[in-house]
């Protein structure tokens, strides 16, 4: 087992695909009547965001205390990094209290990887800068294998701001990695630059990107890391690059559309392919809690 969960690149279809099955099992386990379960008893796992999160930083920390774990959140506002604090002081102050796991959040791509370099605790990515959000691969993938029944041979359009997802680039090295067909989908202002290296295919037209696909991955436009020459009007966007249910028909009649959140609606998705029979976007936050408590104990027991 892996002491640390740093990204999607470096795990073996093997290693995905074991996490995906102990995650079925927390998944069965989080809708039987008693969530409460004894396996990291005695563990410490600090929740270190510096970045803001709603789904991320709650389903790490409810995954962390129905195993039992003594569970504390360190975000960046209200912590001394606001007072100047490098993140390898904060870090080894922390490491100091002897926690069993730290899960970070981070602005900068690698941080995660500096970390666990310098740290001896395990340490979980919960999103690194630009670079990857591995357990949102893995609670991706989980939602589609429960939706679908498999993932290789699946055609996935991952549509949106890719340049600036790492939700994407994990969603893509997984993805891959277990046989399904990826394609991307932005303008060209917001496709990364040689993104064919991941593996997939490179469209810049909604209908293209659409046509045949079994799962329909959308993603927010990230106004936090745009610079304005990258996207023409919000208006211009949605209506090039926005899923309706005009749109969405392009894709098999049984398609899924998923998002990681937070969905901009009336940008990158109407309500009513949000909230509509294929959207599984909830589900993907069911999954992501039992996906985190498989990562958590795995980890804690490397
Ligand atoms: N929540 C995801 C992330 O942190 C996606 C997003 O913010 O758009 O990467």
């Amino acid at each position: 087992m892996a002491r640390h969960l740093l990204g999607i690149e470096d795990l073996s279809p093997e290693q995905i695909v074991g996490y995906l099955d102990a995650a079925e099992r927390w998944f069965e386990f989080n809708r039987s009547g008693d969530r409460k379960a004894s396996v990291l008893r005695g563990k410490t796992i600090i929740n270190l965001f510096y970045e803001a999160s709603t789904r991320t930083r709650t389903s790490f920390e409810a995954a962390g205390k129905r195993l039992s774990a003594d569970v504390i959140n360190v975000s960046s506002s209200g912590s001394s990094v606001t007072k100047g604090e490098t993140l390898r002081d904060t870090a080894r102050n922390l490491q100091a209290m002897r926690p069993d796991v730290i899960v970070l959040r981070h602005q900068v791509s690698g941080a995660p990887h500096y970390l666990a370099r310098h740290l001896h605790c395990s340490i979980v990515n919960a999103g690194d800068g630009l670079h990857e959000h591995p357990t949102q691969g893995l609670l991706d993938a989980f939602t589609i294998r429960r939706m679908k029944g498999k993932i290789a041979g699946l055609t996935v359009a991952v549509i949106g701001d890719v340049q600036h997802s790492r939700v994407a680039r994990s969603d893509a090295h997984l993805l891959r990695k277990l046989g399904a067909h990826v394609r991307f989908c932005a303008p060209w202002t917001l496709m990364p630059k040689g993104a064919e290296a991941l593996g997939v295919e490179v469209v810049t037209n909604l209908d293209a990107a659409l046509e045949g696909a079994d799962v329909v991955i959308m993603l927010r436009i990230q106004r936090e890391r745009l610079v304005d020459a990258m996207l023409p009007s919000t208006r211009e966007y949605s209506r090039t690059f926005g899923l309706s249910q005009r749109t969405l028909a392009r894709a098999k009649k049984d398609a899924i559309v998923m998002h990681p959140g937070p969905m901009n609606r009336g940008v990158e998705i109407d309500d009513a392919v949000a909230d509509g029979i294929q959207s599984a976007v909830l589900d993907q936050v069911e999954a992501g809690v039992a996906v985190r408590m498989a990562v958590l104990e795995s980890v804690a027991a490397g």
